[in-house]
């Protein structure tokens, strides 16, 4: 490695080939995001509104792109301005960089445009050497200081620029606390830190095979590099693919002049938020360390003080710094996150951007700045991620099975970001993401957390630390990412050799259970029951969703089943129930044997009505068959109706879109596979010829082992004794009669399950076809949702029943359903005297549906897009198996931009629904259109269903104010 000064050649003002490629601050400004990053805006933002930014400068975005381009070389000039730029600055500061007299040193920090934890962060004191390194002793009078600072230089390039493990320097320094007797940095004398500098530097010798650079050229060179480079790291990249950052925007690098916190007890330097991003609540939220530098705070490696405490300790420069908070969050009209380093009573800026916050405190503040009118109340609405308020609705601890859980309380740290969590406990973030693999919940617990731990919190549900405060890497990641944060619980003693924690006599091994509470700080040992948010407490929500629904033109829906849902969704705000999927009340475990009845009787009973409908006589079986499945039937009608009754009346005056039945009878029966295993299993131990016969006993361990799995250990001898020797062994008498009964009856079930099997039953025997060929069902259905209408309604209840058919591809499918339906409503009517107002319309999820919706509309006075289905045929993916095979993978590689049964599919799955609605709409103008897939809680998804001018959307209820949200965000973006 090349030591000696590289000497500036000719300065220019523009690299060759590219635009301007390096902006000092006085020429940035906030609105050249793009260019110059986060950071760097800001920073140019601060210098020109006359905040005491020190002086620097800003590589560009495009110069890091450049330098991929040219195959990870500086693009032509650049080298040259920069150098020129250092002179500009060397002048601003009235320092030299490299100037034993007079040393300039500087901060390198990377900066995109978006604020990204997975990159290279800040590189402190660059241009210190060992003759500058006396200059600034001279300078300051203060050697402590100025080894300090040598040795964090050494170190913090070392792992940065030159990739050293931090760890490396992390030991000897712990050691020589340890051999102090000292527990904090700041209690090493300078002879110490000297040591430990001499130390440091044999260290980057022995890793990197040559001297640590001392020319200040040199280290700026590397550091540059460094800093592009880490644009393609590997956590860069990762936080970038899961927070769907592009990956060609480049990251900027920031040249700062070196301001000092750890110049004594009247330096500092601190983070602070203008509004607690916790609770959005309006007070100066952060942490300061005196004597310190930067990196201290956010590290965690020291737990600093609240900054209401600078109030008393610096009192001029606390009522400075605030005025400076106030003017930057009215300035930028946001709540700003702010780095800033006070040097010997010196107060400096070195950062403000848009504060990360938590879903609560980013509703409140939207709120109160509209309040405040610092923001209309649209900004305001705009503000809110609709995906982050599902945080607000997030499940908490039981309170009460908090308090008896005492005995197994071990600790409690701070609460860095809210939501409960319960997981096994894991200590490495590689085995966080094997454990998450292999189906486990996890915690992630660490020291402190840093970049390298992003794919491990990424696996977890939540995140424990024993280190940092509030502003530490691990609170703020989990913060940005929604997940429950515990930091800093100091009294944890994590020990990463023998991967588990103590806290006190008790100790938690990787694997165990531990449930934390990122709202209260809590840690307990095993789980904890969770109980629901309560969304009625959420004051702030409620105003914002008030602004929301006056400027959203689409209505907000709900898919609910049963009447809790539905006043669950009511109470989110739910304007109606898009779809009640009548099947799952069929599911429930005290009803599936009348429903298992129904469907075994249902092919039979259907064929012997028709024939005797037209005269035949019918056989003793025939009419067995008929009496099972009408019984069977009215004991469903009698249940549905009750169910109907329920979510009519909690829905009161608001429509109730109920389906009849969709799904292959099939799913409702035991499984072919395991009544084929049962049948089999009991044929052969009741010494009955099956196919068990042909298996030659030539591989009997093989055999064994198969049975033995077949039939578990106890009866896999006897079986293979049975196969081995037909017949011969025997089942004691009684056993034997309970079990040919058994095996009578499990034949019958295999034998009608047999005959409904279909090969591809997602296009098969389900959705209206179901009803066509099997009409009692849907006619009970037809009859259970009139009688539960008339029951609320008899109960001073409001019932808006509308029947959705499922499935529809063909007009005369949905012509031929309604004649049917229509014909089952009038005899209710003529038999009751009582007239019922319905709707009757139907799904558009077949493609054919949507490409004849002109026809389809003829015949429904509603329609509504089932996206799920639609998806699955428009792409041809099977909604059952595509995720687990290859869709995830093909969202990994890019060969999709998103899971499509997320997020709707604007193009193709997206040009049907045009369709339909134009088609659908041409037939019968103001053809009431909604959504009911997945997508219809999707913030993305809502945007497009408001610009194709559906009139609702319905999701499940959780996702009822996320929808009610995204739908106002898509009306107001529209209107701009
Ligand atoms: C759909 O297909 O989008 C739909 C809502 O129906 P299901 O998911 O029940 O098939
Ligand atoms: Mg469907």
């Amino acid at each position: 490695m090349a030591t000696t000064a590289r000497k500036p050649r000719t300065p220019k003002a523009k690299a060759a080939g590219h635009g301007q490629l390096i902006y000092t601050f006085r020429e940035g400004n906030a609105g050249m995001r793009q260019l110059l990053g986060g950071k760097g805006a800001g920073l140019a933002e601060m210098t020109n509104a006359g905040l005491p930014v020190p002086p620097g400068f800003t590589i560009t975005t495009e110069a890091c792109n450049a330098y991929y381009a040219a195959g990870k070389e500086l693009p032509d000039g650049l080298w040259d301005d920069i150098v020129s730029h250092m002179k500009q600055v060397e002048e601003e500061a009235g320092k030299g960089f490299g100037d034993p007299a007079n040393p300039l040193l500087v901060s390198v920090r990377s900066g995109a445009a978006f604020s990204m934890p997975g990159m290279m962060d800040t590189v402190l004191n660059l241009g210190l050497n060992e003759e500058t390194l006396q200059g600034l002793i001279d300078l300051t009078g203060n050697d402590r200081f100025a080894w300090d600072a040598w040795r964090r230089f050494i170190a913090m390039f070392g792992r940065i620029v030159l990739d050293v493990a931090g760890s490396e320097f992390d030991e000897p320094l712990e050691q020589l606390k340890a051999d102090r007797g000292v527990k904090l940095d700041t209690d090493l004398s300078a002879e110490d830190l000297r040591g430990l500098a001499a130390r440091y530097r044999e260290i980057v010798q022995d890793h990197t095979g040559e001297a640590f650079p001392s020319d200040p050229y040199r280290q700026l060179e590397l550091a540059v590099r460094a800093v592009f480079d880490s644009w393609f790291g590997k956590r860069a990249h990762d936080y970038r693919e899961f927070n769907k950052i592009p990956h060609d925007l480049g990251t900027a690098v920031n040249v700062v002049t070196m301001v000092f916190g750890n110049m004594g007890t009247d330096s500092g330097t601190g983070v602070a938020f203008t509004r607690d991003p916790n609770t959005g609540e309006k007070t100066l939220f952060g942490e300061y360390l005196t004597n310190a530098q930067g990196e201290d705070v956010v590290a965690g490696i020291r737990t600093p003080a609240k900054i209401s405490q600078m109030r008393d300790e610096m009192p001029e420069v606390y009522a400075q710094f605030e005025a400076i908070a106030e003017r930057l969050e009215r300035h930028y009209r946001d709540a700003q996150d702010l780095e800033f380093t006070i040097e010997r009573g010196t107060l400096y800026m070195l950062q403000t951007r848009s504060a990360k916050r938590t879903a609560p405190a980013a509703v409140k503040i939207a709120v109160d700045m509209a309040n405040e009118e610092l923001l209309s109340r649209e900004e305001a609405i705009q503000r809110v991620d609709p995906a982050q308020i599902v945080q607000l609705l997030l499940p908490r601890f039981d309170e009460a099975a908090k308090g008896q859980a005492q005995d197994r309380f071990l600790a409690k740290g701070l609460n860095a970001s809210p939501g409960a969590a319960t997981g096994r406990a894991v200590f490495d973030p590689d085995r966080a993401v094997a454990m998450k693999a292999a189906g486990d919940p996890v915690i992630l617990v660490r020291i402190e957390t840093s970049p390298d731990d992003v794919h491990g919190m990424l696996a977890a549900r939540g995140v424990l630390t024993a280190r940092g405060g509030a502003t530490s890497h691990a609170a703020v990641v989990a913060r940005s990412m929604g997940l429950p944060c515990v930091a800093g619980a100091e009294t944890l003693r994590i020990d990463y050799r023998a991967q588990s924690m103590r806290a006190g006599e008790k100790v938690v091994s990787e694997g165990e259970m531990i449930s934390i509470d990122g709202t209260t700080g809590e840690i307990y040992a095993g789980e904890l029951p969770t109980i629901e948010a309560r969304f009625e407490d959420e004051h702030d929500l409620a105003t914002l969703l008030g602004w929301a629904d006056e400027v959203r033109r689409l209505q907000v829906w709900a898919n609910a089943d049963y009447p809790r849902d539905a006043e669950r969704a009511r109470a989110f705000g739910a304007q109606g129930i898009g779809l009640c999927r009548t099947e799952h009340m069929f599911f429930e475990e005290d009803r599936l044997p009348t429903v298992q009845r129904m469907i075994l009787a249902s092919n039979q009973a259907t064929d012997a009505k028709r024939r005797a409908a037209l005269g035949a006589e019918l056989s003793a079986d025939d009419e067995e068959a008929v009496a099972t499945f009408d019984t069977a039937l009215a004991e469903l009608e009698r249940l549905q109706t009750d169910d109907f009754a329920g979510l009519f009346r909690a829905m009161d005056g608001l429509p109730v879109v109920i389906r009849l039945i969709d799904p292959p009878l099939h799913e409702f029966l035991p499984s072919y596979d395991e009544l084929l295993e049962e049948v089999t299993r009991l044929r052969t131990l009741l010494g009955q010829p099956s196919h068990t016969d042909a298996v030659a006993d030539t591989d009997a361990p093989a055999l064994q082992r198969g049975l033995a799995k077949l039939f578990g250990e106890k009866d896999a001898a006897r079986a293979m004794q049975l196969i081995q020797r037909p017949g011969r062994a025997s089942v004691p008498e009684d056993d034997r009669s309970r079990m040919e009964s058994e095996l009578a009856e499990k034949e019958e079930l295999l034998a009608a399950v047999a005959a409904m099997r279909e090969q591809n039953p997602m296009l098969g025997l389900r959705g209206c076809r179901l009803g066509l060929m099997i009409p009692d069902i849907v006619k009970m259905q037809t009859r259970a949702i009139l009688a539960g209408a008339a029951r609320a309604t008899a109960g001073g209840a409001r019932a808006l029943p509308e029947i959705m058919i499922p499935l529809v591809g063909h007009v005369n499918e949905l012509a031929e359903t309604r004649t049917i339906l229509e014909a089952e409503v009038s005899r209710i009517v003529e038999s009751s005297g009582q007239q019922v107002e319905y709707k009757f319309g139907t799904m558009i999820e077949v493609p054919r549906g949507a490409l004849t919706a002109d026809e389809i509309a003829q015949h429904a006075e509603f329609f509504s897009f089932g996206t799920n289905d639609l998806t699955q045929m428009t792409y041809g993916f099977s909604r059952d198996d595509a995720e687990g095979k290859f869709l995830l993978q093909y969202v990994d590689r890019k060969i999709l931009p998103e899971n499509p049964f997320q997020v709707l599919d604007a193009t193709g799955v997206g040009q049907l629904m045009r369709m339909g609605v134009e088609k659908g709409r041409a037939t019968r103008p103001g053809l009431k259109i909604g959504i009911c897939g997945e997508h219809g809680g999707d913030p993305a998804s809502i945007a497009f269903c408001h610009e194709v001018g559906l009139d609702y959307v319905s999701c499940s209820p959780f996702r009822v104010p996320v929808a009610r949200l995204a739908a106002a965000q898509a009306a107001i973006a529209s209107s701009e």
